[in-house]
């Protein structure tokens, strides 16, 4: 039997985040062990790190790398504390207070999480890379850990291995990021951007998506902020952003044809004729976008789309 458990979690913690429900399935107990050999156990006050793994695999399933490390490499069980699927399901894989083998020296004082997947090359997709940011918050929150103890496997000490393949600076920067932004004038980088698409796809001109904070876009957040009723102070913060994202349509090809800001952010994202209206050429470049994202192929750009859209991730 598995135990199951849920936790759903306040939006507002969760500010750019877009899915706010996490589910966790502990397999533990079901998954392969060895006959005789059993992992140590450790006080859950010695936990201070979490260590992000990916599979170096394609594919690969808690099962799969339960019955390697144990009938290959000889383990008590699995290596990991919780695997995440491309598909953003988690499962719970060892109890916390399990000593398993994943990070050398590490592992005595940390949590392992691996992303199933290779990503020496390319990123994890959207539904596994939130995964991982709401497990990381549970767990950062269960066990008093702070964001610069969340660490790649590489950069664990005495590791020798390009594990997980990503940079996972970018995951403890959007952890840090997500709770605290505050964007307004003068302001320059990826949040900026960000920003500026997520004007375009409400329906409102920033000017050129250039990552600085200038007029035109002050001017285009007020414009904004006036349209849903919030206070126009040009700054960029929590509520505005949840306008931003209430405020998108759902774009597909129709009669009579839509047309907008939001269009053209996604015939520039696309690689297709800017003219701002969705026809025919948009639909079919939408198609390319998702395929290449393993999104459905549908051609129509509604949440998940926008998202990978905003976020510009490959
Ligand atoms: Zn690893």
């Amino acid at each position: 039997m598995f135990s199951l458990f849920s936790s759903l979690i306040s939006p507002h913690a969760y500010l750019e985040s877009e899915v706010i429900e996490m589910y966790i399935r502990d397999i533990s107990a079901a998954l392969e062990k060895h006959s005789t050999k059993k992992y140590s156990r450790r006080s859950l006050r010695n936990i201070t790190s979490l260590t992000i793994h990916h599979s170096g695999t394609e594919g690969g399933s808690a099962q799969s790398f339960a019955s390697y490390h144990v009938n290959r490499l000889g383990w008590p069980g699995i290596g990991y504390h919780y695997v995440i699927s491309h598909d953003g399901t988690i499962v719970k894989t060892n109890s916390a207070d399990t000593v398993s083998y994943h990070a050398g020296q590490a592992n005595r004082f940390s949590i392992g999480i691996c992303l199933t997947g290779d990503f020496t090359s390319g990123k994890p997709g959207y539904s596994q890379w939130t995964a991982l940011k709401e497990l990381c918050r549970k767990l950062s929150s269960d066990f008093s850990i702070s964001d610069n103890r969340i660490l790649g496997h590489r950069e664990q000490p005495g590791a020798a291995t390009i594990c997980p393949g990503f940079d996972v600076a970018v995951l403890r920067q959007q952890l840090g990021e997500s709770l605290f932004f505050r964007i307004g004038k003068g302001d320059r980088g990826a949040g900026v951007i960000r920003l500026q698409k997520k004007l375009m796809a409400a329906g409102i001109n920033p000017g050129q998506i250039d990552g600085i904070f200038g007029p035109l876009t002050e001017t285009a957040l007020k414009k904004f902020q006036s349209s849903a009723g919030i206070i126009p102070d040009g700054v960029y913060v929590s509520t505005t952003n949840e306008a931003l994202r209430a405020a998108r349509r759902t774009l597909r090809e129709q009669i009579p044809m839509q047309r907008g800001y939001d269009v053209l952010i996604v015939q520039q994202t696309t690689h297709v004729k800017q003219d701002g209206i969705f026809g025919p050429q948009t639909a079919a470049s939408v198609k390319g976008y998702q395929r290449s994202r393993r999104l459905t192929p549908d051609g129509i750009v509604g949440s998940k789309t926008w998202i990978y859209i905003i976020n510009g991730w490959r």
